[in-house]
């Protein structure tokens, strides 16, 4: 099919898009060409490029007797959707395979309901992927390959309820699968594949089948660990050999999807939305990514412990690793999914519509799901439409952009295994956590950043943040290095490069240098369970100068005048000479050079109140540390206030946080907003356009799932700095229509939003 051009600009090029998709799909076919008038180029826009909106009724056994397709077509049309993923086989079969093994339900009789589905869903110009889930099988497919099926050390079949799970080294894996996608791909021709299940055991269990002694013993000449031991490098091994095997099967995967259907019949395997998560099931986020040409991400809710700026966040680290031209629609659940999930009840609908609307800033696309095709909670199936209906009209704003930061937070996979091992939560995660909320909180935009894409982003940031990054191999630190030698500003938390890409202890910190410190191995106090870090104990930080002792000397009275000046990073503490801490430190050595500002109060009791005094109200052990290596400024904070924030919520440790971040930054940060609120802002570019999303996060639930009802904000006082060459002259807000002429100062654009309830989209163009 050919089609041309008719408009010049990006908005032009857009709506051809959104015009060809529906072309496409009238015609059934799942890529489509047309000729650039301007570029004198055909191009061609495949499925997974153009489907920004996606629906997924997940069938339960009993539905073949009762699903109403007629009226879920009628619920794709009205929810704007273009693309269904459709269960057809791996534990149950919604079709009439040929392979007596793969289990039909017994409500299925000889009826095609995937085939029927898939059928209609073609007929009405959609997309289709085919789900699997092949993970797991009945009994009677054991009892026929009883070899094809995870063992445990004594070797008894490992079941998952009344299912056994089978082992991805086995010819179920090998033989089986790719016969069931070929027999599926040529039934009905659905675009590709999505599995739901498909990377076996997570790393909990240890799989001591046949195959996988042989294959292990073939590849490291070694035999299975007995147990989980991150010191033993046999262990270590099976983790990276487990890695490997889910990437062959990826690859396996595709190879026989695409021989099947085409270069475009994709098989994409689904993603989790924590790195923790992926970890657990061995799926190397970069390497699937450099891989994949979308991503199919399940992430259906958020914990106690997170806001809604968690989908956001999820969706630009994965856009990091993937591109920003590429997709990642999310199953977003109409069903109360999470702590409790009730499967048959609607999801709140603000709760539902945040996920949602946080996905969007973070470049995730809609992808509603229900479990079972009937239900007698109706009000689920309201809560998708009005959203979609707004995606569809705004979609153009909303995909390919490139983000504005200039601050980059560091993360690796390797540091949540070899360092997190079996307590990412505590070493990991929570030093992520509270760092991201603290600059979330300061309105201040930022990109989570793999560790190994610092030299490719180097340009772009200001900044980068490693908190707790422990586990650093010497090319990582190196990276780090140049980037600060360039002239980039570092802050590292913890025991940032203590250890190397094993999780081994160095004798040093290896950017002892950067930090300006050295004593790192008797830095080293965490204990292995990480228990003493989830404590909150009695402990404080001395602000360096003492305003009051300076003056005065030890003094007495409440109220002397308070003299001399903070170091800017400690801006807003012009009244204390002391924050809460709450954690331990020990003690380090600092070089001349450097500027201490925070030292450690050890801790002393709270009970009776007749014993709260301090014990040893000050010591050299230092909390915080300033240095200058080249051009580039480096705050290193041995305590750990990024973990502390995000267990204790205390303000002080997220100000001192974005203090430090602005002065490592050298006031390089494109966004001021003043205003009362919890917002999520991001920034990002499309050509001749500036896009600033902003997501209301307050609400009375705000770290309690799910919220009951939103509350508006405002009015938010914008400051937007232009990138070097842009101009800016109307303003646009999409959610609330407003338009208005702007002007800009010295690269600066100043404008008010009067009011946001859900969320807010503003243009500049
Ligand atoms: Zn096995």
């Amino acid at each position: 099919m050919k089609k041309h051009r008719s408009g010049t600009n990006r908005r032009g090029f857009l709506e051809q898009v959104t015009t060809l998709n529906i072309m496409a799909a009238v015609t059934g076919v799942s890529s489509v060409r047309y000729h650039d008038a301007d570029q004198g180029q055909e191009t061609r826009i495949p499925w997974y490029r153009r489907t920004l909106r996606w629906a997924q009724t997940n069938i339960t056994e009993i539905d073949p007797a009762r699903y109403d397709i007629a009226w879920w077509r009628r619920h794709w049309k009205r929810t704007n959707i273009q693309g269904v993923i459709i269960n057809a086989g791996g534990i149950y079969a919604y079709y009439p395979s040929k392979y007596p093994l793969h289990h039909r339900p017994e409500a299925l009789g000889g009826r095609d309901l995937y085939g029927e589905l898939a059928y209609a869903a073609h007929e009405d110009g959609l997309v289709v992927l085919a789900r699997m889930d092949s993970n797991r099988a009945h009994e009677a497919f054991f009892n026929e390959h009883p070899d094809w099926f995870a063992r445990n050390a004594q070797g008894d079949p490992i079941r998952n309820g009344e299912y056994y799970v089978s082992c991805i080294n086995s010819p179920y894996y090998e033989e089986y699968l790719p016969d069931i996608l070929r027999e599926i791909i040529e039934r009905t021709h659905p675009e590709g594949i999505t599995d739901n299940s498909w990377s076996g055991l997570d790393r909990d269990t240890i799989c001591y089948c046949n195959h996988c002694q042989r294959r292990f013993q073939e590849k490291s000449g070694k035999d299975l660990p007995k147990k989980r031991n991150w010191d033993d490098p046999g262990y270590r091994d099976w983790i990276l050999w487990n890695y490997e095997r889910r990437l062959e099967i990826w690859d396996m995967n595709n190879r026989v999807s695409k021989e099947a259907g085409g270069p475009d019949c994709l098989w994409l395997g689904m993603n989790h939305g924590t790195i923790t998560g992926q970890c657990r099931q061995f799926r190397d986020y970069k390497s699937i990514c450099k891989r994949s040409e979308i991503v199919m991400l399940d992430f259906q809710s958020r914990s106690d412990r997170d806001g809604f700026q968690r989908n956001t966040e999820m969706g630009k680290l994965i856009h990091g690793l993937l591109g920003w031209d590429k997709l990642i629609p999310e199953s977003m659940p109409m069903y109360q999914m999470g702590r409790p999930t009730f499967r048959l009840s609607s999801k709140p609908e603000p709760e539902a519509r945040m996920w949602m609307l946080a996905g969007f800033a973070g470049g995730i696309q809609p992808w509603w799901h229900h479990v079972g095709a009937y239900h007698e909670d109706r009000r689920m199936y309201r809560t998708a439409e009005p959203i979609l209906q707004w995606h569809k009209i705004n979609e153009k704003y909303l995909v390919n952009r490139r983000p504005i930061a200039t601050v980059g937070v560091v993360w690796s996979q390797q540091n949540t295994d070899f360092y997190g091992r079996d307590n990412p939560e505590e070493l990991v995660d929570r030093p992520w956590r509270g760092f991201t909320q603290a600059l979330v909180r300061a309105r201040i935009p930022y990109l989570p950043v793999h560790v190994d894409q610092i030299e490719d982003d180097r340009t772009n940031f200001s900044v980068l943040v490693l908190p707790n990054v422990a586990a650093m191999a010497d090319r990582q630190v190196d990276a780090i290095r140049r980037f600060v030698q360039s002239g980039g500003g570092l802050i590292a938390t913890g025991e940032t490069s203590l250890y190397n890409e094993w999780g081994e202890a160095r004798p040093d910190f290896a950017l002892a240098d950067l930090f300006g410190v050295q004593g790192g191995k008797s830095f080293r106090g965490v204990d292995e369970s990480g228990s003493r870090l989830g404590d909150t104990q009695h402990t404080y930080l001395r602000l360096i100068p003492e305003l009051r002792a300076r003056v005065y000397g030890p003094h007495i009275g409440n109220e002397p005048p308070i003299s001399g000046e903070r170091h800017p990073v400690l801006k807003g503490f012009d009244e204390t000479d002391l924050l809460p801490f709450g954690g331990s430190l020990q003690p380090l050595t600092v070089n001349d050079k450097v500027n201490v500002l925070l030292t450690f109060i050890p801790s002393f009791p709270m009970y009776p109140p007749e014993t709260a005094w301090m014990r040893e109200p000050k010591t050299n052990i230092p909390g915080l540390i300033l240095n200058e290596s080249g051009k580039g400024l480096v705050a290193f904070l041995p305590a750990d206030i990024d973990r502390r924030f995000a267990n204790d919520n205390l303000p002080d440790h997220g100000d001192l946080l974005a203090n430090l971040v602005r002065w490592a930054a050298k006031g390089d940060i494109p966004l001021e907003v003043e205003g009362r609120g919890l917002i999520d802002c991001e920034l990002y570019q499309q050509a001749g356009r500036i896009i600033l999303h902003v997501v209301n996060l307050t609400s009375a639930a705000t770290w309690r799932p799910p919220v009951h009802e939103l509350i508006s904000i405002g009015p938010l006082h914008i400051k937007l700095k232009l990138p070097p060459g842009g101009s800016a002259e109307t303003l646009t807000m999409l959610v609330s229509g407003k338009t208005e002429e702007i002007k800009s100062m010295d690269n600066w654009i100043q404008f008010v939003l009067p009011s946001v309830l859900d969320h807010e989209i503003v243009l500049l163009e």
